[in-house]
């Protein structure tokens, strides 16, 4: 076996005093704990690079009270945000407690990527030195000290090893050292949901436009509700339209809407259609439009009639593909949204439709079957894949395309009733992404 260069001999001189394994938040301020007691510690990690994976999200009181101990905190402050002690977590909502016995009594929120780099900075900067890349496999002591094993065969010594090294500790397995609990009994599910934008990003565009009229966009009547009540309680005056409320309710927003009265509008795009109206100064994409077709439609409702108008899409960075399918459907380079900032209007090379008058339901929807596609994420496939094959393969109009919902092995779409048996024959068999799609209509 070798033996690492910085490795003293096996007996006697040690490299170190203490090796730590694991050079996570336990590993690293151990490393600076021991450093200002004159310590020697080294710190091995397997991993080559710092995770970028976030699990903690937020530090407690007692955790702030020890950062602020070692003069840590004004490192950590400026880069988290706080948030009261009391709260919504996991479902159970919690009242602040009164008094709280710490000079701290709020939460800290910051990803756990920032903590163990300021506790590497800090341990780094102490004298601890951190070696990546380092994976302990095997150890074995005498009366003098520890011999650390590295999975590449490099050996070494110290007087102490102590095993950071999360919970599925190598160490702990290499002592034999058990680890004591019954199964779990806890059923887990799991429970498919759109991470969305959050409404403040929508009220500070709009608190930055100020728009004389704007029409946001939403996907389901659902979402159209909650953002419309979120803004409604932030005091805007805002009304919803969607195609689960009555004509008449629907009328009355229209007519309000039509005479300039009522300055935001958060619509679906069904219950959109046939708004014509000079006055849209502002046209938001709180969703991705389902197809670049729809997008097109939506922006069609500002800078009509020589005006003027601003389209604003939020969009999540899993959507960039969506975003780059309407850029290049509607010839048009989507800048990123700066306060204050105006970019060249540029003209909309795909020709905006006339929609043919939809077939309406009784509740206003145009009828619609849901059909199975076989093939999702497991597949790479995303809603605009989707989409594009039933186009393609049928010509059918993007917009009549809808609800497309991806799961892991499905997904879900809407098609109009009448097109749907010729959209499961047509599109079946169709190649995306090196896998072929099979439909079939969903029973009712
Ligand atoms: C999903 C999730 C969410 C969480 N949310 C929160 C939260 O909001 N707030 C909170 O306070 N805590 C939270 N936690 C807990 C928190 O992440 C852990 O308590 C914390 O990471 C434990 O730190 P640690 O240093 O003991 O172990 P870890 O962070 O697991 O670090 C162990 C390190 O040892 C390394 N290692 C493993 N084996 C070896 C080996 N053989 N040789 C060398 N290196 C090795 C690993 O690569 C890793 O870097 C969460 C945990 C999870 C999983």
């Amino acid at each position: 076996m070798r033996v690492s260069r910085d490795a003293g001999p096996l007996n006697g001189d040690y490299m170190t005093d203490v090796i730590i394994a694991g050079a996570g938040p336990a590993g690293l301020m151990l490393a600076s704990e021991l450093r200002l007691h004159g310590v020697r510690a080294l710190v091995l990690e397997k991993d080559a690079e710092p995770t970028r994976i976030v699990r903690s999200l937020g530090l407690h009181a007692r955790s702030i009270e020890v950062l602020d101990q070692r003069g840590l905190l004004e490192r950590f402050l400026p880069l988290g945000q706080q948030y009261p002690a009391g709260g919504f977590f996991a479902g159970i909502s919690k009242r602040a407690p009164d008094r709280l016995d710490t000079a701290h009594p709020y939460v800290l929120g910051i990803p756990q990527t920032t903590t163990d780099r300021l506790l590497a900075e800090h341990a780094a900067e102490l004298g601890a030195r951190i070696r990546r890349g380092c994976e302990l496999a095997g150890l074995s002591q005498d009366d003098h000290g520890v011999t650390a094993e590295l999975a590449d065969g490099t050996r070494l010594r110290s007087r102490y090893l102590v095993g950071c090294d999360g919970g599925r500790s190598t160490v702990r397995k290499l002592l034999g050292v058990g680890f004591p609990g019954e199964p779990t009994r806890v059923e887990t599910l799991l429970g498919e949901m759109e991470v969305a934008v959050p409404p403040e990003a929508l009220a500070t565009v709009l608190e930055a436009e100020r728009p004389e009229q704007a029409l946001v966009f939403v996907r389901t009547k659902i979402r159209c509700d909650q953002l419309y009540r979120s803004l409604r309680d932030r005091g805007m005056n805002v009304k919803a339209l969607h195609g689960d409320m009555s004509q008449g309710a629907r009328d009355g927003v229209m007519i309000s809407f039509k005479s300039g009265s009522l300055p935001l509008l958060v619509a679906t795009d069904v219950a959109s259609r046939g708004l014509d109206i000079s006055g849209i100064s502002h046209v938001i994409n709180y969703d991705v439009p389902m197809s670049p077709d729809v997008y097109v439609h939506r922006i069609g409702r500002t800078g009509r009639v020589g005006r003027s108008g601003r389209a604003i899409t939020f969009y999540e960075s899993r959507q960039a593909r969506d975003i780059q399918a309407i850029e290049n459907h509607a010839g048009v380079k989507l800048s990123p949204w700066v306060k204050d900032a105006h970019v060249a209007p540029t003209p909309v090379k795909a020709p905006l439709r006339r929609h043919s008058k939809p077939h309406v339901s009784a509740n206003g929807d145009a009828k619609s079957s849901k059909v199975i596609v076989s093939g999702g994420r497991a597949a790479g496939l995303e809603p605009s894949d989707i989409i594009r094959a039933i186009t393609s393969a049928t010509a059918l109009d993007g917009e009549k395309v809808r609800n497309v919902r991806i799961l892991e092995r499905f997904a879900f779409v809407e098609v109009p009733e009448s097109e749907a048996e010729r959209v499961v024959e047509k599109t079946g068999g169709t190649e995306v992404r090196g896998h072929t799609l099979r439909l079939e209509l969903a029973r009712a």
